[in-house]
């Protein structure tokens, strides 16, 4: 691998601490309440519907999916929900908001060496606050010199930080657990990735092909960059 990165970008959900699992129990604490009018599988998809049609309005994050949540509670049930179910579905998204920051394995450790060789930056979706608030918790802020919280990780969005940051593609390195978000956007625009898998990651954030690309390596764990980055 090229080491000569003047910047190396982390993924925070999934890549530094767990988030996934999160929302798995979230739902499936949503689709318990709702039980009396369809299956859990139809719950589901219809929560997944609802939460991929309302992106463009609300953005990635907790609040948008307290939003989701709701209106599919208001739509699966033809608007007979109860105010209680109403107030439960509330109570889970608050949840949400407060769990525990629990890091990855060797995440710590690999930032700490990192960080003496690379600038290194968050890039990330997400609530703003949410997002500040976990980075906090983490203790992991001070290994990192600036946190974005972009409300895409597209091609456009990756070139526009990249331009913030004063690096060029072939200098900036992106590490997360997202093919679809942290790999192949920034493979596009010549920059450089580590996909390090979660076992479990988001519908919406999966792809169905492999990548085969000179500038993309996978890591089984975040310790692992240590070696591939020649340190
Ligand atoms: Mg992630």
């Amino acid at each position: 691998m090229n080491t000569k990165f003047k910047v190396i970008a982390f993924d925070a959900d999934d890549t530094l601490f767990v988030n996934e699992p999160y929302f798995d129990e979230a739902e499936e604490k949503f689709c318990a309440l709702l039980s009396d009018y369809l299956s859990k599988q139809s719950i589901s998809q219809a929560l997944f519907q609802t939460q991929i049609t309302n992106l463009p309005l609300y953005g990635y994050g907790i609040k948008g999916y307290i939003l989701s949540m709701v209106e599919t509670a208001y739509s699966i049930s033809n608007h007979t929900v109860s105010t209680k179910v109403m107030e439960k579905i509330i109570e889970i998204g608050k949840e949400l908001l407060q769990k525990p920051i629990v890091l990855l394995d060797g995440i710590e450790e690999t930032l700490q060496q990192l960080h003496q060789h690379y600038k290194l930056v968050v890039a990330t979706k997400g609530d703003l606050k949410d997002q500040h608030r976990k980075l906090h918790l983490s203790g992991l802020g001070p290994f990192f010199h600036h946190i974005e919280v972009m409300s895409e990780k597209e091609e456009l969005d990756y070139e526009k930080l990249l331009k913030r940051l004063e690096v060029e593609p072939h200098e900036f390195l992106m590490i997360g657990n997202s093919l679809k978000s942290d790999v192949l956007p920034v493979l596009n625009i010549g920059g450089t990735a580590v996909h390090v898998p979660f076992h479990t990651t988001w519908a919406h954030e999966r792809i169905d092909h492999e990548i085969i690309h000179n500038h993309f390596y996978t890591a089984e764990k975040a310790s692992d960059i240590i070696e591939l980055l020649d340190l």
